[in-house]
């Protein structure tokens, strides 16, 4: 005898077809244990690491698994990035974008050393982090110098340093701010101070 027809609408034929969704196919097979094997093998053994998501200023908060063994000669890898259930801000879910955060760390286009193009240059050359750092604090000193006004033109004090910037990103923490603002606004006189979450 002939079996009836499965009729499903588009939504739940895709919702069947997505991992994490039902646990029963609308072809009446459970899923579960599937699943459930499915995601053991991929984050058997790997280290969990709790960080947040780059790129929104919503903050989510993220797992990254990392396989390796821990020697010193085994470069870990990363293998998998999911949302992390116990941060108070996405409580595990990942939009679509910070789904694929694996891809933005395991990566052969992700620049990790520092390019510099002089000025009227068209050519990038590869620069040490020691050569970068000294040339920003070298810019810094010598911007502030020439540009920090002591005080207003009514003679009022002021220490404003307004034509060198500071922005963080969105996963600098509060005590990281709490430092680029006591270094730059406080040390410095730095008035353009920005936050990624406040933009
Ligand atoms: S997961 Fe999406 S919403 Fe959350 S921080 Fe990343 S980009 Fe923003």
């Amino acid at each position: 005898m002939n079996q009836p027809l499965v009729r499903l609408t588009r939504r739940e034929f895709l919702r069947t077809g997505t991992i994490g969704a039902a646990t029963v196919s609308a072809l009446g097979f459970d899923l579960t244990a599937a699943y459930a094997q499915v995601r053991e093998l991929k984050i058997a053994r790997t280290t969990e690491t709790r960080s947040t998501c780059p790129y929104c200023s919503v903050s989510c908060g993220v797992i990254i698994h990392t396989l390796g063994d821990r020697s010193r000669n085994v470069r870990p890898a990363v293998v998998h990035v999911e949302g992390d259930p116990d941060h108070p801000i996405n409580q595990g879910t990942l939009c679509p974008k910070g789904i694929t955060l694996k891809q933005n760390i395991v990566n052969d286009r992700r620049l990790t050393k520092v390019k510099y193009r002089a000025p009227g240059s068209r050519v990038w050359e590869e620069k040490p982090w020691d050569w970068a750092i000294d040339r920003i604090a070298r810019l810094v000193k010598d911007t502030r110098d020439r540009r920090l006004r002591i005080e207003d033109a009514r003679g009022r004090a002021l220490h404003a340093l307004t034509a060198v910037g500071v922005i963080g990103g969105c996963t600098d923490t509060n005590e990281v701010n709490y430092l680029l603002v006591k270094a730059f606004r406080a040390g410095l006189g730095v008035v353009p101070i920005e936050q990624q979450a406040r933009i």
